[in-house]
């Protein structure tokens, strides 16, 4: 099939190339992420694929199967930028990856509590200008704390795996409770309970109706003071207002973010010669309790390898039955 590649980095043409070594496809890598204004690059394919930050809107849609799109192949496993009733009506199938490596995201996780704890990203600036003081990096131990994972599906179960290996306390929170976590001795608990008990918060749930701003003013107000909250799941799941106003007060100890609200405009690319307008993110740089990755978590070569190989297996598998193996249902 011939493939338009939106969004790509040097290491999606890497990675995607490598996957397509057989030459079984003809695949055309754009930088611009997908919209309906960027739409008319697309020429010829048959296939687009696109990343977290694309606009699948149903004008973008439209002009895509003028063009005579038939398949998006989502190169995550997310499918909230793109509208399903859309993608129907214009004949458009829609596939995604699942999974790929709940590790990488749980490694991440703890790479993020562990730094923010320990403080080894002022630490090591220090050290690099002769500062060997160590007023200001006061960590805590992670042994006996109690730590809430909120979603405990494949990530989730990870994150809670290796915090039990650090001898935290975990307890859970999850709509479905998996009958896997019960077996690690991990409680399910209620929201009010999770948030005044934890001494960490660490989300793993998806982006729904029902998770946008699961953290929120109320949630914050209910919170043990000094709470660590983590967020590598998606930006929506925290009101990021309500948690500047709970750092401001002390309430929220620190936090961890690797996604945010209004991503969108800021992550995956170099902005470091402009001025970001974004307040709410500027503010947020200013805490020295505040660590923020750019949507980093999944970044594994294991995780990359991955995602190529379950794109380009679906496109195949669209290609011969007309069917992805992982289809996205359709509304
Ligand atoms: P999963 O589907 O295996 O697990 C999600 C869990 O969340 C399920 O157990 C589900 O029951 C639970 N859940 C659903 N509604 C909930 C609610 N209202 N409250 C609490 N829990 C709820 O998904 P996963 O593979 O573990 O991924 C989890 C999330 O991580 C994804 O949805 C995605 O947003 C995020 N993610 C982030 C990155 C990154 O690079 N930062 C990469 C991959 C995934």
């Amino acid at each position: 099939m011939r493939i338009a590649v939106f969004s790509t980095t040097p290491y999606d043409r890497r990675f995607l190339d490598a996957a397509n070594v057989a030459g079984d496809h003809e695949i055309a890598y754009y930088e611009p992420s997908l919209s309906v204004a960027t739409a008319p690059l697309v020429g010829e394919a048959d296939a687009v694929c696109a990343f977290v930050n694309d606009t699948l809107d149903a004008p973008c849609l439209e002009r895509l199967a003028r063009g005579g799109v038939r398949l998006i192949a989502l190169r995550c496993a997310g499918f909230n930028n793109v509208d399903l009733k859309a993608a129907r009506a214009n004949g458009i199938a829609v596939a995604r990856v699942p999974a790929y490596s709940p590790h990488a995201v749980a490694e991440h996780t703890l790479a993020l509590i562990l730094t923010l704890n320990r403080k080894t990203h002022r630490a090591y600036n220090r050290v690099r200008e002769g500062n060997f003081a160590l007023d200001g990096l006061l960590g805590f131990d992670l042994h006996g704390k109690t730590v809430t994972v909120v979603g405990t599906g494949k990530i989730g179960q990870v994150v809670l795996r290796i915090l039990k290996g650090f001898g935290c306390t975990c307890l859970a929170f999850d709509p479905y409770p998996h009958p896997d976590v019960e077996a690690m001795g991990v409680r399910y608990v209620s929201k009010a309970e999770l948030l005044a008990q934890s001494h960490i918060i660490t989300l793993h749930c998806p982006l729904t109706p029902e998770t946008h701003h699961f953290i929120d003013e109320a949630a914050v107000r209910a919170c043990r003071p000094g709470v660590m909250l983590v967020n590598t799941s998606r930006g929506s799941v925290i009101n990021t207002r309500a948690v500047i106003a709970g750092l401001k007060r002390g309430v929220i100890g620190s936090l961890a973010l690797d996604v945010y609200e209004e991503e969108s405009e800021l992550f995956f690319r170099d902005h470091s010669a402009e001025i970001i307008r974004d307040d709410l993110f500027a503010r947020l740089l200013t805490f020295p309790n505040v660590l923020i990755t750019g949507h980093q978590a999944f970044f594994t070569q294991e995780a990359l390898t991955a995602i190529a190989e379950i794109t380009l297996a679906n496109i195949d598998a669209f290609a011969r039955t007309g069917q992805p193996v992982h289809p996205v249902p359709v509304e």
